[in-house]
């Protein structure tokens, strides 16, 4: 799968992309990441990208030519058909794991990263086909959006994790929250491990585990629980 990243910020990605899993799902070529600046496609001879919003007000909104230009760059490139291109933005319908694991499915994904006031809803209207959200809050930039998608989509492409590292039980999986986790020592600052998880007996840890998600979801989640029950 092929991430293409328009922004104003390149720099952004490189080190995230290079530790830990996604350094290692990128070389293994599950996934590439292609980083583009949209300042290098702008036609103004100041490499400008961004301008006063008609009808006044505060801010700057990033003007369509560069990030259109940018499109095109990367659909001829590639030659990709009807690409899916998403906006990060607070408008945006909000992530979750059901998106990332749609998302998993594609070969190229376009993300596009605001700053300022945002981009020209021309560019929105002309070339975007989903428009996220990562909460309920203002960010200055689109990037760290970005890369909380591409973290959440690559970890569900096959071979991304280890067979340890699966996803399969995690939080989300049929609605529920995940349970807790011990490690060694059994007794920390006085805190036991509960006797359970010590017990070896695999169909009661299986049991005590479902009950501690259900109880977790249900307390903290009160939403996700009623579909979980359904
Ligand atoms: N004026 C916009 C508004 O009120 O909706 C906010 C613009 S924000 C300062 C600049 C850029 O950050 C946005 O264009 C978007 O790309 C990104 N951004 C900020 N918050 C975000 C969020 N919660 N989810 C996704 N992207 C976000």
């Amino acid at each position: 799968m092929r991430f293409h990243i328009m922004t104003l910020f390149p720099e952004i990605f490189h080190s995230y992309m290079n530790e830990s899993i996604m350094k290692r799902a990128v070389e293994k070529n599950i996934i590439e990441v292609c980083v583009y600046n949209i300042r290098d496609f702008s036609n103004n001879k100041h490499k400008k990208v961004d301008d006063y919003p008609f009808g006044g007000g505060a801010g700057m909104v990033m003007t369509p030519q560069p990030i259109y230009d940018t499109y095109k760059h990367i659909v001829d490139k590639y030659n990709i058909n009807n690409p899916r291109v998403i906006y990060l933005t607070p408008k945006g319908k909000v992530h979750n794991q059901t998106i990332a694991t749609d998302m998993s499915k594609e070969d190229d994904v376009i993300l596009l990263c605001g700053h300022y006031e945002g981009v020209d809803q021309r560019i929105i209207d002309l070339i975007v086909t989903d428009e996220i959200s990562i909460g309920d809050y203002v960010l200055t930039g689109g990037e760290l959006p970005a890369l909380i998608l591409i973290d959440s989509i690559s970890r569900l492409i096959p071979g991304v994790l280890s067979q340890n590292e699966s996803f399969e039980e995690e939080s989300f999986k049929d609605n529920l929250l995940e349970y807790p986790h011990y490690t060694r020592p059994r007794e920390f600052m006085e805190l036991e491990v509960p006797d359970v998880l010590l017990s070896g007996n695999h169909k009661n840890i299986d049991k005590w585990r479902h009950d501690e998600s259900v109880r977790i979801t249900k307390e903290r989640r009160p939403d996700l629980y009623k579909k979980a029950c359904k």
